[in-house]
């Protein structure tokens, strides 16, 4: 049996630590100047290194060095070889002292902690206590670790790891020096992960447990592609291929171990779509039955796709630049390779075009959580992105039955009465002239779309953008409504991730629940993150974000909603959406023509 890689290629000095230069910097210093602080909060993803720092800091803090180089000061360069950074690699030293906040929250376990703090170090220089994740302590377990970090004794060291920061309270986290963890880039990751490769086939078969690890480098830039920015996910993923894979690992076994679309699917529906082959799509659909893909996967996987089409279109004017595309590359996890493979789709999609499908893959994405089933909701974006002619027959369908709801009040016999006659007829004819001018629209569109050659591609956006509104006509574009701003929130988060991530996280579980002229309500999940979003200038960004997805700066006013469900809206008829799922799908399907796939 292998042992456990991530444990064995833990960073055991300052200068190992990939992807974290700032903390390791100004640690070292702190070190060499003599100026380590009482406590240290260490924020960030998970597997990005944080307790591995801070068993770092401690031996520098307690290494005694060698015969030939002893160490009687803290040293920025612990030898790993004596004693103490021995026992602490191991977690065996007893001056270094590592709790897990998730399983020991309570008071008791603090008030212990506290008791113990008194005691002078055993063996080192230097107490260290290492509470990872520490946003799990519970408030009284804060309020006396509060104690202890006002008054410190000389000679302990608090770092409190933790990856929900905004969780700690500010009295805690005003007590102590931050550092940040970054997401390591995918380049930093790959090469870490080849470098244990190396050491792991340099060791005899024996020491090893297992045949010399044969991997692809392709498959390596897979597994950083995949993880999240996260170390730990990543050597656990070699890990495991390491562990159950015959004969040399390739990307596809990677994909297939984590469960996740291989690109090509992602690059070819892309392709589907573009060229707008419904049937084609729904074929595609059927392929993925066959081979057993799980849609809702699919579908997070597309979007994910198509975000990194999007951040390429509106970054392409600054990819002559490395530096932008290496920020870039950290924000939507892109490397060289993949944005030489999306740039000819990111050339080709008409900036509209793309925005439609990530509303429209989103919103289906939100279906598919809310009960819905998933085959059919991919299979119905996949015809309204293909057909958009049928998507704005509904819009235009939805709002008529909307008024006529109004005027005549929500009465289920009127429902249904009013659902009859569209149904019947061919879809533009029943809905009217709005529809036929949307379709007309749609079709004016959708010539102007994606040139077929790169010169003639809108070089930039923001150009493609100045040169839509020409195409599209003002007065026929839809009426912002509620529902189309939740169509769009996915987008907007998007958008907001690339601006601020602090805002994006409290954002993240958010919905917009009403809209009323160019304010909209937006139902925030926790106290905390409500707050977060109101403060300085967060709600001018998520109006910059409204205005760049859906052409008007939206404020917003946040309210706390009672649980997500409640977000959802009432489980019966709502008054707002006239249409319920299976009416939609009956409409659809009467509007088109396609060939209907069996369902099961
Ligand atoms: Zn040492």
């Amino acid at each position: 049996m292998r042992r456990s890689l991530y444990r064995e290629y833990r960073p055991q000095t300052f200068d190992e630590l990939v992807g974290q230069a700032h903390v390791a910097r100004t640690l070292k210093n702190a070190v060499e100047t003599g100026t380590v602080a009482h406590a240290y909060v260490f924020a960030g993803p998970r597997g990005t290194g944080k307790t591995s720092t801070a068993r770092i800091l401690a031996k520098a803090l307690n290494c005694t060095g060698t015969p030939d180089a002893p160490r009687t000061q803290p040293t920025a360069h612990p030898c790993g070889i004596c004693e103490q950074c021995r026992a602490i690699a191991e977690s065996m030293s007893l001056d270094v002292i590592e709790m897990d906040a998730a399983s020991n929250r309570s008071i008791d376990d603090i008030r212990d902690l506290r008791d113990r703090v008194a005691y002078a170090p055993v063996e080192g220089r230097f107490k260290v206590y290492i509470i990872d994740e520490v946003h799990m302590l519970t408030r009284e377990a804060f309020n006396a670790l509060l104690k202890t970090l006002e008054e410190p004794p000389g000679n302990v060291v608090f770092v409190l790891a933790t990856t929900e920061p905004h969780k700690v309270p500010e009295t805690i986290l005003s007590r102590c020096q931050r550092f940040d963890f970054r997401r390591p880039q995918i380049h930093d990751i790959v090469r870490l992960l080849a470098r244990i490769v190396e050491s792991e086939n340099e060791r005899p078969d024996e020491d090893r447990g297992g045949p010399p690890i044969e991997i692809q480098e392709a498959a390596l830039l897979e597994i950083a592609r995949h993880s999240q920015g996260g170390f730990r996910d990543a050597i656990g993923t070699l890990e495991k291929l390491a562990s159950y894979s015959e004969g040399v690992i390739r990307p596809g076994d990677v994909l297939e171990a984590l469960g996740v679309t291989q690109t090509d699917l992602l690059f070819e529906v892309t392709d589907i779509c573009m060229d707008r082959q419904t049937g084609e799509a729904l074929r595609f659909v059927q392929r993925l039955a066959n081979e057993g893909v799980d849609y809702p996967q699919f579908i997070r996987d597309l979007i994910r796709h198509l975000r990194q089409v999007f951040l390429l279109q509106h970054l392409e004017e600054a990819a002559d630049d490395d530096a932008a595309l290496r920020v870039l590359g950290q924000t939507v996890e892109l490397d060289d390779e993949l944005t030489r493979r999306l740039l000819p789709q990111a050339r080709q999609m008409h900036p509209r075009e793309l925005v439609r499908m990530i509303e429209t893959f989103g919103q289906a994405q939100r279906d598919i959580k809310d009960g819905l089933d998933p085959r059919l909701q991919l299979e119905l974006a996949l015809v309204k992105i293909t057909r958009p002619q049928v998507e704005a027959s509904a819009a235009a369908l939805e709002e008529r039955l909307r008024r006529l709801e109004a005027s005549l009040g929500p009465t289920r016999h009127q429902r249904e009465a009013a659902h009859v006659g569209p149904a019947a007829g061919p879809a533009a004819q029943a809905a009217g002239p709005a529809a036929q001018a949307a379709a007309a629209r749609a079709a004016v569109a959708g010539t102007a779309a994606p040139p077929q050659t790169a010169d003639e591609a809108p070089q930039t956006a923001d150009e493609a953008a100045q040169k839509a509104p020409a195409v599209m006509q003002p007065d026929a574009s839809p009426p912002l409504t509620i529902d189309r701003v939740k169509r769009a929130w996915e987008l907007v988060l998007q958008h907001v991730q690339t601006v601020n991530v602090g805002l994006y996280a409290s954002l993240r579980d958010a919905r917009p629940s009403a809209l009323a002229g160019d304010r909209v309500t937006v139902t925030m999940p926790s106290d905390f993150a409500l707050r977060r979003a109101q403060e300085g200038a967060n709600v001018d960004v998520l109006a910059t974000a409204f205005a760049a997805t859906l052409g008007r700066p939206l404020q917003a006013e946040f309210v706390l909603g009672e649980s997500r469900d409640e977000a959802r809206g009432p489980a019966t008829a709502p008054p707002e959406t006239p249409l319920d799922y299976t009416e939609t799908i009956k409409l659809t399907k009467q509007m088109l023509d396609a060939e209907e796939l069996d369902e099961p």
